[in-house]
C-alpha cells in the first residue's frame, strides 16, 4: 500500500488544522499519532480519526474526521478507498501545527490567569499561584488545559482542553469587536462547539461538532461559540 512515510508515533501532543471552520478543543486523549519533524511545527502529517456521521443529503453514508474536521463518504472519497485500501479523508495528505509534550495548566492552582495570543502568535499564559503567589508566565505555540479538576464544566470524557492558536485567535477577535460569545455543546455527543475562521466573524444558531459530526445543533440566539468562553470566570483575556 502506498503509505509516504514510515510508522507513525503516538505521543503525547495537541494539533490543529491550519485551515478549518471548526475545531475539536475538548480531547478524550491527550496523545496524537502521525509523523513529526520536531516538537512543534507547522508540518505534522496525522491520520485520520474518522467515525460514522448520520447521512449526506443524497442518503450516503457520511463518516467525520475528527483529525481533519471535514467529512468523508463523497464519490472521490469511495474510489479512493477502494483504490487504496485505506480509509482516509481529503486532508489525509494535509500539513497540520502541532505541538508534542505540551504544558498541562492546572486552572485550581492558580488565580489572576490570562490568555492572549502575542503578535509572534504564541499563546502568552500568565497566572500566579495560589501557594506562595509566584507569577507563572509561558509563551507557547499551544498548550492544554486541565480540566478533570472543574467537575461538571465539560462532559466527562474530556481529558483536556486544548488551546491552540486559531482557537486564541478566534476568541480574541470575537471579544475585541464584541461578537456575541457562548459555549454551545452538541446535542449529540455534548462537547463544547468551538467556531474558527469565518464562522466565529458572523454569529449563527445552526452549529457543526468537531468532536462528532453532527450538523445540527441549535443555539437559543445567534452566537459564535467557543469552550474558552466557559473557562472565563477561571481565565481571563487581558488586552
Ligand atoms: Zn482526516
Ligand atoms: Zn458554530
Ligand atoms: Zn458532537
Amino acid at each position: 500500500m502506498s503509505t509516504p512515510f514510515a510508522t507513525p508515533l503516538t505521543l503525547p501532543g495537541i494539533c490543529w488544522p491550519l485551515q478549518a471552520s471548526t475545531g475539536h478543543l475538548a480531547v478524550t486523549t491527550s496523545h496524537i499519532t502521525g509523523h513529526f519533524r520536531a516538537g512543534s511545527g507547522l508540518d505534522a502529517i496525522i491520520l485520520c480519526e474518522l467515525l460514522p456521521a448520520g447521512k449526506f443529503r443524497n442518503g450516503a453514508a457520511r463518516h467525520w474526521c475528527r483529525t481533519h474536521q471535514c467529512y468523508w463518504g463523497t464519490q472521490a472519497d469511495l474510489a479512493d478507498w477502494q483504490a487504496t485500501r485505506q480509509m482516509r479523508c481529503r486532508q489525509h495528505a494535509s500539513p497540520m501545527g502541532y505541538v508534542l509534550y505540551p504544558e498541562l495548566f492546572d486552572p485550581m492552582q492558580f488565580h489572576a490567569t490570562t490568555l492572549r495570543l502575542g503578535p509572534d502568535g504564541l499563546v502568552q499564559l500568565r497566572a500566579r499561584a495560589d501557594e506562595g503567589g509566584a507569577l507563572f508566565s509561558r509563551d507557547l505555540p499551544a498548550l492544554a488545559i486541565d480540566c478533570r479538576a472543574l467537575p461538571g464544566v465539560f462532559p466527562s470524557d474530556m481529558v483536556q482542553l486544548n488551546v491552540t492558536p486559531p482557537a486564541a485567535h478566534a476568541y480574541a477577535a470575537a471579544l475585541q469587536v464584541g461578537t456575541p460569545l457562548d459555549c454551545s455543546d452538541c446535542a449529540r455527543c455534548g462537547h463544547p462547539h468551538l467556531d474558527l475562521g469565518s464562522f466565529a466573524l458572523a454569529p449563527h444558531r445552526r452549529h457543526s461538532c468537531g468532536q462528532c459530526g453532527h450538523d445540527a445543533s441549535h443555539s437559543a440566539t445567534p452566537i459564535v461559540s467557543s469552550p474558552l468562553w466557559r473557562l472565563r470566570l477561571r481565565i481571563t483575556q487581558c488586552d
